[in-house]
């Protein structure tokens, strides 16, 4: 496979964040209609039902309008996998991605939700400083790039939490930590969503992984069994909260649980919590060396 230069390069990873970015907010994915299709028929309470088949047609609705599935645009977070071999340097990728952001949100055209931390004032067509927001993993023996979107909306993002745990605590502990969370989030991050939990690492990183876990396909399990009986049993028992759909109430309080961990310091136990409204946005893209780029609905 030959290279493109830098400079086509650079385009196609801006056409792809235009792309992407626009994609993900209006088609949802496979997985996550199926999850919310399966929960309005298992939902009993009158209201959750009620809630979970209003959710249910507006994504129809997207669908045949060719519109947003929610009209909060989010922020724009995209994950990279960068191969060693892969001909574009990431200060060029993410350059390419701010641009195509913009793009994106000018030609669309889309809500643009950037502000000044302290002035709170717009800095931009869904950009700024430092943002769009990207997390970077090299992968070595690999020439392509890959490129995963997740818009997350303002409401779920509210609703993260981080505690330092003392190792004392266990499992125990973080079971308690992110029922806490939950309940204590009630109807405002848009329930029934995916409750993504970072276990292990350090305080910054944890948070990391907790973002990592909302964005998999809907229903995946960890690797790790002890990890994957984890998300079982947390999934059964945020579902036992009884705080239903948008909180009115019901079966169906979370679609899923996911967690991500890394190993830790012998002295920490760091458990963080970040919930993703039922308008799981995400959308990915594998782009090759030589410039040519695969959209990926299932990844
Ligand atoms: S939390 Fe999600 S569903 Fe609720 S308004 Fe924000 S993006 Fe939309």
């Amino acid at each position: 496979m030959s290279s493109a230069t830098t400079t086509d390069l650079r385009q196609a990873v801006e056409d792809t964040a235009a792309y992407l970015y626009v994609w993900a907010l209006k088609d949802i994915p496979q997985d996550l209609r199926d999850a919310l299709a399966a929960a309005r028929e298992r939902e009993t309470s009158v209201s959750g039902r009620r809630v979970l088949e209003i959710i249910n047609r507006n994504v129809g609705i997207a669908d045949d309008e060719k519109n947003l599935v929610c009209q909060d645009t989010g922020i724009a977070v995209y994950t990279c996998h960068v191969g060693e071999g892969f001909p574009l340097h990431p200060a060029r990728i993410y350059e390419a991605l701010k641009a195509g952001t913009e793009r994106a949100t000018v030609e669309h055209p889309l809500r643009s939700n950037a502000v000044h931390t302290i002035t709170r004032e717009n800095t931009g067509p869904n950009t700024g400083y430092r943002l769009p927001i990207v997390h970077w993993e090299f992968v070595p023996d690999w020439d392509g790039l890959d490129v995963k979107c997740v818009p997350k909306g303002s409401g779920s993002e509210n609703m993260s939490f981080l505690k330092m745990c003392v190792p004392a605590d266990g499992v125990k502990g973080i079971k308690q930590f992110v029922l806490e969370s939950i309940v204590g989030a009630g109807g405002k991050p848009c329930p029934p969503g995916i409750v993504g939990v970072g276990i292990g690492g350090s305080a910054d990183y944890a948070m990391y992984l907790a973002k990592e876990a909302i964005a998999r396909p809907v229903g995946t399990r960890n690797p790790d069994p002890i990890v994957a009986q984890l998300e079982d049993e947390l999934y059964d028992l945020l579902n036992e909260t009884g705080i239903g759909p948008m909180g009115l109430g019901g079966d169906v309080t979370v679609l899923q649980c996911h967690i991500e961990h890394a190993d830790t310091h012998m002295t920490l136990n760091p458990v963080a919590v970040n919930y993703q409204c039922w308008a799981a946005r995400r959308a990915t893209a594998h782009v090759a060396a030589d410039g040519t780029v695969q959209y990926d609905r299932e990844a």
